[in-house]
């Protein structure tokens, strides 16, 4: 089975490891999220796309659920000692040199997907990890503060102020000339089922979607995402900010509909919110805190079979002489 999934950090990729032991037999492509990339120190910097591959690839940190295990911060504090700025970026020594190797190969001139899968070479992390773009994308948070109304790089707004101060707005900047990258679009054309994990729907899977031709790929294909809001409130993280920012709830119910039918087709919910509906949507509830890798398989199983039975039922369908190409 071939299985396209969108993601951003740590909830997509600790999503993903459930879904690989789930289906271990499937062909994974996981579409990266880019927005949150940033240029520090001449380094350039994709979170999203390196939790993804420490965390397949068995590098990653596993209690803070970013960065490396067995980290030392040298090159950090030797930074802070010439007073260079930001100091508020989480940089390991062990984590710089993916950066290194990243923007060294990009000065050649190699496309970020290309850099993305030398990476991976290191890492294995058993999917195929595309960038949502190869075209550089930024997303700024408009902030009013002391200083004014004025826009911050994303990372600024989490990291630096932990989203306390509200998001008036949060743009993608670069999203309208940025292109898919090769692979993204027909990664999606041939996938039997999609999968959105539960990351951030704002700012992660939200950033993917508007990539141009995206979201259109998707819709006629069967699509089950995993609520990221369970009860009301985001299971880590500051998600809820975000959701605010574009007028939309903390609800498993506001996020379905932020998506929308026809993007998606299946919508797992925690068992407190199952009583979310939505027409064209089947919901499901189900236990969807990732404690650990089993949980995490389970909820991925869950999605899964959601998808297989939602495909099989299009494919049996009335119209089903029209749907043989979707069968794959
Ligand atoms: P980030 O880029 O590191 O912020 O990570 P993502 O965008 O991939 O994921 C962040 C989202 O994951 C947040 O909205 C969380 O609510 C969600 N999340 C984290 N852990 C869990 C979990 O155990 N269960 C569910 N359902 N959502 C989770
Ligand atoms: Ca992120």
């Amino acid at each position: 089975m071939r299985i396209v999934s969108l993601a951003g950090g740590i909830g997509g990729a600790r999503f993903l490891r459930g879904l690989l032991s789930a289906a271990p037999d499937s062909e994974i492509t996981v579409i990266g999220n880019t927005g949150d990339d940033i240029t520090l120190y001449g380094l350039q910097i994709c979170p999203d796309l390196d939790t993804v591959m420490y965390t397949l690839g068995g590098g990653i940190d596993e209690e803070q659920g970013w960065g490396r295990q067995k980290e030392s911060h040298v090159v950090k504090e030797e930074l802070a000692a010439y007073g260079m700025e930001p100091q508020w970026f989480g940089l390991g020594d062990r984590d710089i040199a993916t950066h290194i190797v990243r923007t060294q190969m990009l000065a050649a001139g190699y496309p970020l997907s290309a850099v993305t899968e030398a990476l991976c070479a290191r890492w294995q992390p058993g999917v195929r990890l595309i960038p949502m773009s190869d075209d550089r994308t930024e997303t700024h948070v408009v902030v009013s503060d002391e200083r004014g109304r004025r826009a911050i790089h994303f990372q600024e707004w989490w990291v630096r102020l932990r989203a306390s101060v509200p998001a008036e707005q949060i743009i993608l900047v670069g999203a309208d000339a940025a292109r898919p990258a090769p692979g993204v679009l027909q990664a999606i054309a041939d996938a039997d089922v999609v999968i959105l994990p539960p990351s951030n729907p704002v700012v992660s899977i939200g950033t993917i979607l508007q990539i141009k031709g995206v979201r259109e790929a998707l819709e006629p294909k069967t699509v089950v995402g995993v609520s990221p809001i369970v009860g009301g409130a985001p299971v880590r993280g500051m998600a809820d900010a975000c959701l605010r920012a574009v007028g939309v709830e903390s609800s498993a119910q506001a996020v379905l509909e932020l998506y929308g039918s026809p993007l998606i087709d299946g919508w797992l919910v925690a068992e407190e919110d199952a009583g979310v509906r939505l027409d064209g949507v089947r919901v499901e509830a189900r236990p969807l805190i990732m404690y650990d890798a089993e949980s995490a398989a389970a909820i991925a199983r869950a999605a899964l079979t959601l998808a297989r039975d939602l495909a099989a039922s299009r494919n049996t369908g009335p119209q089903s002489a029209f749907r043989m190409g979707d069968a794959g």
